[in-house]
């Protein structure tokens, strides 16, 4: 698959948090609690704001409100990712991506090509994460466990954590982000202070992604197209979807032009084409999109009826869960974007009559 030249790349979420972001942590750390949940759709910065809260837990110097000051060496330690009181928990793809160091053994079989990095969780690490919270604190402040996202923990691995967050030892404390509390063991969460992200005011979140360095423009289209969560807008403009890309999704999907789509996952090719579908159904009906404008889609009357966009829809919603690691990530694409335009076009079918299915499962190519 060719990839898509990065446009933009966007600064890394571990510095000061957006102003809505600073306002629910200034409101967490008031409370007591040894283990908070943060949870929410994704894109809302539930990973910045776990690091805000175990860098304020770590600091040494706090300010007035509880937050970290951002000079003393424990707030050094966190930037630089020394932290001896720090434990990061992560699926070893999530750490190199936010640029945290794995464990001397981890990276040695990866540097040694034994495995590939582990997109879960691993029992391994967990293990560790457990021996650390019984270690006695390096620098007096206490220590802290970091779990994202936490529904990479399986049922293993999940179970090992779950008698240290019942008795935790003195003086460690938990933050567990995820993007899909639904995914987690109800006795996970029925252990932790649960923190619901909240949404940024949308004249806010396109002012801190202009801040973040997009063209106003570009920062407005990509909130739109991240449904309003500013972090997941950030994220397409980092994989190089700019405003001008992402416009003209909508008619290269009703062509079938696979091109358009080149450098998405097969996921983030899914998750814009159920935006699509989304707002074809919304333009069909005389509605406005959601996600795009309405001089993105053809006209109304060039797009095919209800019956065959809800088709493509649930169609659509049973790729999603096939989409993590398709066989051939190319074929699948090319795919989705033939059964995109037979979706999207209308079909000049008797009513009644019984067709072929227009949609073919996507997932045959797995
Ligand atoms: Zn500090």
């Amino acid at each position: 698959m060719s990839t898509r030249k990065p446009a933009f790349v966007a600064p890394p979420q571990d510095g000061p948090l957006p102003p809505w972001l600073q306002q629910q942590m200034l409101d967490l750390l008031q409370q007591r609690g040894h283990a908070w949940l943060l949870q929410g759709p994704s894109g809302l910065g539930q990973y910045a704001m776990a690091l805000g809260l175990v860098r304020s837990w770590l600091c040494e110097q706090p300010q007035p409100d509880g937050s970290a000051c951002g000079h003393c060496e424990s707030c050094h330690g966190v930037e630089v990712r020394t932290h001896p009181d720090l434990f990061v928990l992560m699926p070893e793809t999530q750490l190199q991506e936010l640029n945290w160091p794995l464990g001397e053994k981890a990276q040695k079989d990866l540097d040694d090509k034994k495995r590939k990095p582990s997109k879960e969780i691993r029992i391994e690490s967990m293990r560790d994460a457990v021996e650390f919270s019984q270690r006695t604190s390096s620098r007096n402040r206490g220590k802290a466990v970091l779990i994202y996202p936490a529904e990479r923990m399986n049922h293993v691995t999940a179970n090992a954590l779950l008698k240290t967050l019942e008795e935790p030892p003195g003086d460690v404390r938990f933050v567990l982000a995820t993007e899909a509390v639904h995914q987690l063991l109800p006795t996970i969460r029925s252990r932790c202070m649960s923190h619901t992200m909240a949404w940024p005011q949308q004249d806010q979140a396109a002012a801190w992604l202009v801040q973040q360095g997009l063209p106003a423009h570009d920062a407005a289209m990509l909130l739109q197209a991240a449904g309003g969560r500013p972090h997941d807008a950030l994220a397409l403009a980092s994989q190089g979807v700019l405003a001008v890309n992402w416009k003209q999704l909508p008619q290269a999907a009703w062509n079938g032009q696979v091109t358009a789509f080149a450098g998405f996952t097969p996921l983030q090719a899914i998750d814009a084409l159920q935006k699509i579908c989304h707002d074809a159904l919304l333009v069909r009906s005389g509605s406005t999109p959601r996600f795009f404008v309405p001089e993105d889609f053809p006209a109304a009357e060039r797009l095919a009826g209800w019956n065959q966009l809800t088709r493509w829809s649930r169609q659509l919603a049973r790729d999603r869960r096939s989409a993590e690691h398709p066989y051939k990530a190319d074929l699948f694409l090319e795919d989705l974007l033939s059964q995109a335009r037979l979706a999207l076009q209308p079909r000049s079918q008797p009513a009644g009559r019984a067709a072929a299915p227009a949609v073919r499962p996507a997932a045959t190519y797995r």
